[in-house]
């Protein structure tokens, strides 16, 4: 059973809202019956259920930014990112070509056959871990043109804990 928080007031009918933070406030009249107030919450039980889930999904996913955060986001980016790729790309002894600062809906990086980089500006929402992850998966790249366990062994080397990050992007994204 959902649990609710009851409002009274000088109101004539029932009402249910789901707020911002996720719970649930019915509205009621003031001497309204508390057993029909359940009976009521629970007829509307799976419609709760469909707005709380929502609402969990759009707690746990990226901020929407104006235009003036994005912009100092992507500046952000290229710096911390062009920082941390040059200092990772010296462990990993590996070289790399331009950086370029995008802002796709579903890739946080990618590197082309030459060595050029793409970086989501959107990484600077992230947690750093989840940064340097992309970074390094990236650079990775410059040693194995795949996925394979091979290329995954890089990443390992650098970051033993890269899967965290991993779960970290499925599940924020
Ligand atoms: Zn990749």
């Amino acid at each position: 059973m959902i649990s609710y928080e009851i409002i009274r007031s000088r109101r004539r009918t029932l009402a249910l809202q789901v707020t911002r933070e996720g719970r649930v406030v019915v509205r009621a009249p003031l001497r309204y019956p508390a057993d029909r107030i359940e009976a009521f919450v629970r007829q509307h039980e799976p419609w709760l259920q469909k707005k709380l889930s929502e609402q969990k999904e759009r707690g746990s996913a990226l901020p929407v930014l104006s235009r003036e955060e994005e912009y100092a986001c992507r500046e952000q980016a290229r710096q911390v990112l062009g920082e941390k790729t040059a200092y990772y790309a010296r462990r990993m002894g590996v070289t790399y070509g331009r950086i370029s600062i995008r802002g796709q809906k579903t890739r946080w990086g990618s590197c082309s056959a030459k060595g050029n980089l793409n970086y989501n500006w959107k990484l600077m929402l992230c947690p750093e871990e989840v940064q340097d992850y992309v970074v390094v998966h990236e650079l990775a790249h410059r040693r194995e043109m795949n996925h394979s366990k091979a290329f995954y062994r890089i990443v390992e080397e650098i970051l033993p804990d890269y899967r965290d990050s991993i779960r970290w992007l499925k599940e924020n994204t």
